[in-house]
């Protein structure tokens, strides 16, 4: 049972949080590098753990069974994401029900993204249409639910405008989002000036910095094509020279993300979360404690 809210963790926090988000491997070797990567980032003390939910509700059995083996893995709080795809509103109801009934007591609020071979969200009779009715939702089922939401520093790829995408997170915070995790952005520019967005726009709830330790220019390249956020030419620059791939490149990943933890906790964001894509290359545990010993004490 996840007694703990992650926003009391936020609220009363000494130090900034770190928390992982892990998604549901395919098959059996899947789980099994998750378990060793999850075992060895466990010693960078990270606060708590989230799991990615698929398209359509795809991964909901094996999203739990992550959230279940990372609690007995001994991580803090899970927190399994839901999202709208392809469900009802009664079937919202239901699974809401069912993860309470385990004890889940964050839940990473989301309207997801349009089910492979469509190109525009549409919610299914029933169905919700936007990440807001979902919080709103699971507030009113179960007043005890801790409410994560996705916020985006360079704009949701559908969004008219920024400042019309910070209006529609002003209503996920209306509804009850107790917290934004951000998506993954490798320019801390773009992160400081969307919390001056945010804070202009009334938003108070503490913002999350989504942090990707790129492991080869390919993966940078096709993280940032999907969430249409921006690669820096340096970044691109550093990685070409080591190689593009393998050990060296990774490290320039390792090396580019523990430079913006720095400068992000140095100027006060709150935590960082980490897209760690189930990984854990060796030097990646002893960088992040590195960087978070500082500002742990
Ligand atoms: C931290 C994080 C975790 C994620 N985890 C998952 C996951 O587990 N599974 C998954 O499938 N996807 C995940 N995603 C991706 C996410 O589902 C997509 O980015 C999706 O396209 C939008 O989801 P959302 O919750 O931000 O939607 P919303 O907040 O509903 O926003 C979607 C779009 O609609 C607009 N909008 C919102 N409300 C309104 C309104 N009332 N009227 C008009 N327009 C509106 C917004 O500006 C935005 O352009 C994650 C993203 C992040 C940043």
């Amino acid at each position: 049972m996840d007694a703990l809210c992650i926003k009391d963790l936020l609220d009363r926090r000494k130090s900034p949080l770190l928390s992982f988000e892990f998604f549901p491997p395919k098959d059996g070797l899947g789980m099994a590098s998750l378990e060793t990567a999850a075992a060895q980032l466990l010693s960078a003390k990270p606060d708590f753990a989230t799991v990615t939910y698929g398209a359509g509700g795809s991964t909901r059995e094996r999203t739990l069974q992550v959230c279940d083996l990372l609690r007995q893995m001994g991580y803090g709080p899970i927190m399994p994401h839901l999202t709208c795809v392809g469900s009802t509103r009664d079937e919202l109801l239901a699974l809401a029900d069912r993860l309470h009934g385990l004890g889940y007591r964050n839940i990473m609020t989301l309207r997801g993204d349009p089910p492979q071979g469509e190109t525009v969200f549409q919610a299914v009779t029933d169905g919700l249409a936007h990440a807001s009715d979902l919080v709103a939702l699971l507030k009113t089922a179960h007043t005890d639910f801790c409410c994560g939401v996705a916020g985006y520093p360079e704009r949701h790829p559908e969004a008219p405008s920024a400042r019309e995408d910070i209006v529609h997170l002003k209503q996920k915070t209306d509804a009850g989002a107790d917290f934004i995790t951000t998506q993954l952005f490798f320019d801390n520019r773009c992160y400081f000036d969307f919390v001056e967005a945010c804070r202009t726009a009334g938003i108070r709830q503490p913002i999350l910095p989504g942090l990707l330790p790129a492991i080869s220019l390919k993966q940078a390249q096709r993280m940032t094509a999907r969430c249409k956020t921006r690669l820096p030419e340096e970044l691109i620059r550093q990685m070409e020279e080591a190689g593009s791939e393998g050990d060296a490149a990774e490290e320039v990943g390792i090396q580019w993300a523990q430079k913006q933890i720095e400068e992000l906790l140095g100027r006060g964001a709150p935590g960082i979360h980490l897209y760690v894509m189930n990984r854990s290359k060796a030097a990646l545990t002893p960088a992040i404690a590195d960087c978070f010993r500082r500002f742990r004490g």
